[in-house]
């Protein structure tokens, strides 16, 4: 059965703002109905790597969080430490990061937690019993969230070949050691010449695959199943993580850990996608490259499936910009599958949709 896809463009007029389409979208798609009073409400946002200009504007933002107010709820703008070493990777640079993008108090009205605690490891173990995984662990401040309002920007990125709604919500509230199970297919190695021998990592990690041997760390491999905690732990960042994964399994392992962020969140969640300044890659990239194509607009939905469906074939209805990174395809249907050629993106709709997460199938509704 196909669902309801809210979608306005970017034509505007005295009266009627961007801003007010937003507020528009809202009430259309009812994410109204699902918010009591005094119900902790979570807005998954993207604060935006340092240097990033493509992230959503914290003027949109202040929309959303206005009307959750109206209704009672109490909303919090919220996302999870990075797993790399950029400038989010810890709750401290988060938080700086976020407050020099512009999402401060008096231009959001909500206050920023960071869902994954101060250094990533504040998560919650939650049962999927899917394909990849059995428990996926989910940021805490996701997880006790009543509901949740999902802001994304949709654009392109370098493992997935889109990111929206699924991305933002998979990848973006697994905690750090999640991440690391996402990204890598590959168990984590140490290398000798950066350990100090502190032994810090031996007392994190769960399954006791670490020893000291010759003052060097030593991961039994016969033990290890790749939570990552060491990756993250290490002071010396002498725990590498591989980034190399096939991108069909990426794209499925972050679909079951969107199942564990939203299932305790039953008609609960709503989501918005953006499809504006459509860069080729993602915005933890510290630079946003030229958009591929012009803004198409706003879409609300329920169903983030059919959202990151409207959105990715909206956006394969316009043509590509010149100076991009389409320059030479003037007839390029698909664009991210041009932009990112060895990914297949329709895989994480595909996913998704087979284990319940929603229909690729939708009515796409101008207001
Ligand atoms: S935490 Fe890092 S530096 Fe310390 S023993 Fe483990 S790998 Fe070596
Ligand atoms: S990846 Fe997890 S299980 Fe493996 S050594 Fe590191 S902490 Fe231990």
């Amino acid at each position: 059965m196909p669902s309801d896809v809210f979608f306005a463009d970017m034509r505007t007029k005295q009266g009627l703002s961007l801003l007010d389409k937003v507020e528009r979208l809202f009430e259309r798609a009812g994410f109204q109905n699902f918010i009591q009073p005094r119900d902790l409400v979570a807005v998954k946002v993207h604060f935006g790597e340092k240097g990033n200009t493509a992230y959503i504007r914290p003027q949109f933002v202040r929309r959303v969080v206005d009307k959750i107010a109206e209704r009672g709820g109490k909303p919090f703008l919220t996302d999870t430490n990075t797993l790399y070493r950029g400038s989010r990777a810890d709750a401290v640079d988060h938080l700086k990061t976020a407050v020099e993008n512009g999402f401060v108090f008096s231009v959001v009205g909500a206050p920023v937690i960071i869902a994954d605690g101060l250094n990533g490891k504040d998560y919650i173990n939650v049962e999927v019993k899917l394909k990849h995984f059995k428990s996926v662990k989910i940021a805490s401040a996701a997880y006790h969230a009543d509901a949740m309002l999902v802001i994304s920007h949709f654009k392109g990125h370098e493992a997935s070949g889109f990111g929206g709604a699924i991305k933002n919500v998979g990848m973006g509230l697994g905690s750090r050691s999640g991440k690391q199970q996402m990204h890598s297919d590959l168990l984590p190695w140490v290398t000798e010449e950066k350990c100090a021998g502190c032994a810090r990592c031996t007392c994190w990690c769960p399954t006791g695959s670490i020893k000291i041997v010759d003052k060097k760390a030593r991961i039994d491999e016969s033990l290890c199943y790749g939570c990552g905690e060491c990756t993250v732990t290490c002071p010396e960042s002498a725990i590498a993580i591989n980034w190399k994964s096939d991108p069909a399994t990426f794209q499925e392992k972050m679909v079951e850990y969107m199942a564990g962020v939203v299932k305790n969140k039953k008609g609960k969640v709503g989501y918005i996608s953006f499809v504006m300044n459509v860069t080729p890659d993602c915005d933890c990239c510290g630079w946003s490259d030229a958009p591929i194509v012009s803004d198409v607009g706003i879409l609300a939905s329920t169903d983030p499936v059919a959202l990151d469906q409207a959105c990715v074939d909206l956006v394969n209805k316009q043509r590509p910009l010149h100076n991009t990174r389409l320059d030479g395809h003037p007839d390029a249907e698909d664009k991210f599958g041009r932009v990112h050629p060895a990914i297949n993106w329709s895989i994480q709709l595909r996913y998704a949709e087979e284990i319940g997460l929603g229909s690729r199938d939708y009515n796409l509704i101008k207001i």
